[in-house]
Parts: C-alpha cells; structure tokens; sequence
C-alpha cells in the first residue's frame, strides 16, 4: 500500500472510529503512547497490555497484505538458482538469515534434535531448512503461496497449506518475526500451545519495544511501529500475559538465564536490547484445553 493510501485508508478509519478494539484481545478500552500523521496512533490495549496500531486491520486486509503485497527485501524476496546454491553451500553462514543463535537458544532451553519443530511464517523455508540441518524434524505454516511452494518444491520443507494443525503433535512451535504481523496474537499463542504436547515450547522471537530499549540510544519506539508492524510486544505485555509457565528476555540473550528457566514458573529478565525473546511452556494436555481459539 502506498503512503497516500495508507493515510486515506487511516483517516477515513478514524473518522468513523473503526481499527480501535485491540486486535488480540478484543478490548474497545486503549489510551494512545504515539501518534504518527494525526490519523494513525500507537494504543496500549487496557485488558492484555499490547501496543497496537490504530487504525487496526482486519483479519482479510491482513491476509491480502502478506499474500500479495508484503515485501521485505531478503525475507520475502525469493532467492535466484545461484544464490540459493550459494546459501545452501555454506549453511547460510554470515548472512543475515543465519539462524545458528536461534538453534543455540534453542539448545539452551532443552530442545535436542529429532524433536519436532513447527516453524510458522516460514517465508520461503530459509529457517526451516537450517532447523532440519541441526536435526530436527520440521514442517512450515507460510501464508504467500509463492513463498510456501517455493520452500517445497526447492528446500523439499512440508509447508501446510493451512494454519490447522494435528493437537499434541510438536515438541516446539517456533516463530522468528511473525507475531507481530499476525491479525491476533493471542490467537497465534493459543493456536501454538494447542498444536504443542503437554510441556512443549512456544517460542517467538519479534521486535522488543520495552521502554528500556529506548533510554539510551537512537533507537525510537516511533520509527518501530507503522503499516508493516501493526502490533509490538514488550515487557508490559510479557508480565501481564496469563501463563503460569514463560519466561522473557531481549537479545543479546543470556543463555544461562535461559537454561536456569528451565520450564520453571515465570521469568522475565532484561529487556535492553532490540529483539525479544518470548517463550511459554504448554502445562496442559490437548483435552484440557478444548477447542480453545484458533487462528
Ligand atoms: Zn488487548
């Protein structure tokens, strides 16, 4: 969408007071922490404490956007023959897509290879692929068909063609950058814990927005959130989240912290550095938890 008509989509939105319920939680209750163009603000939902952009999308707007429109230079920019055997070759060492420090923070939180892996918004596999290098059994959730058919029919991933996933079955539901995209969070988290066996890990990596990040640097919270980051997560939201088993952290992560976490009750420690670590231990089996929301 361009500027012009992001503004006009925005304006008209707020004239008529539409976008501003929280897209989690559902909550008609927000006060705004930043403004951008008069017609668009930044809100902090009063019942489960996520900063969201007003006005929100719509679950349809939402989908169209990343199915067709969404662009994000490397991240959604499908490799070349080339490159990608380039990429292959050298397991995506020093690129930016390297996902070794997220398979170490997964080491540290007790993840072993063999276990299974649902990476959701898998793009066009990059991480899924490195996922299955250390050893682990992965299957993807990717919204862009093109994306999605690129991954397996070029890095041979099973991408599920739709967010329904078998209850129980994964020992890790793994996102890098996709929660703050998605229409709801709440909805990704319980989708998540859903699809998770009894003491499986949801874990989701997303840009931090804790106001520690912002004392001391040039780095602001006004140039985080926009059209493309309609909702942010901090440590507010981390400590009001209703779970008896999380624990969450900025980067760099300390992976001490994380193996002293262990599964263990809630532990949310510093939040200085620019991308947030969040992760929720299942302590419920599939029957107890119904039919729960879903995505
Ligand atoms: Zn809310």
């Amino acid at each position: 969408m361009s500027k012009l008509k992001y503004l006009v989509w925005s304006g008209l939105r707020t004239m008529f007071r539409r976008g501003r319920r929280c897209p989690s939680c559902g909550s008609p209750d927000s006060a705004a922490v930043d403004r951008k163009w008069l017609v668009t603000s930044l809100r902090r939902c009063a019942g489960c404490r996520l900063l969201f952009r007003s006005p929100a999308t719509s679950v349809g707007e939402n989908e169209r956007l990343y199915q067709e429109r969404y662009s994000s230079g490397i991240t959604t920019d499908l490799p070349g023959e080339d490159e990608l055997r380039e990429l292959l070759s050298g397991g995506f060492q020093g690129h930016p897509k390297d996902w070794r420090p997220y398979i170490e923070v997964l080491e540290f939180l007790g993840a072993s290879p063999g276990e299974r892996i649902l990476d959701f918004g898998s793009s066009w596999g990059y991480g899924s692929w490195q996922l299955r290098e250390a050893g682990y059994r992965v299957e993807a959730y990717e919204v862009s068909a093109r994306r999605a058919d690129f991954a397996r029919e070029r890095l041979r991933i099973p991408v599920h063609p739709k967010p329904d996933f078998l209850p129980g079955h994964y020992d890790i539901f793994f996102s890098a950058h996709v929660i703050e995209h998605v229409p709801s969070v709440a909805g990704l988290i319980e989708t998540g814990l859903r699809a998770l066996r009894p003491g499986g890990l949801f874990v989701a990596f997303t840009p931090n927005a804790s106001s520690e990040r912002f004392l001391n640097n040039n780095t602001s919270l006004h140039r985080l959130w926009g059209y493309v980051h309609p909702q942010l997560l901090d440590r507010e939201f981390s400590e009001a989240l209703p779970y008896t088993s999380l624990c969450a952290f900025s980067s760099p992560y300390d992976l001490d912290c994380l193996r002293a976490w262990n599964g263990r009750g809630r532990a949310i420690g510093r939040m200085d550095g620019p991308e947030l670590l969040l992760v929720i231990r299942n302590v419920r089996t599939t029957e107890e938890r119904g039919n729960g929301l879903k995505l």
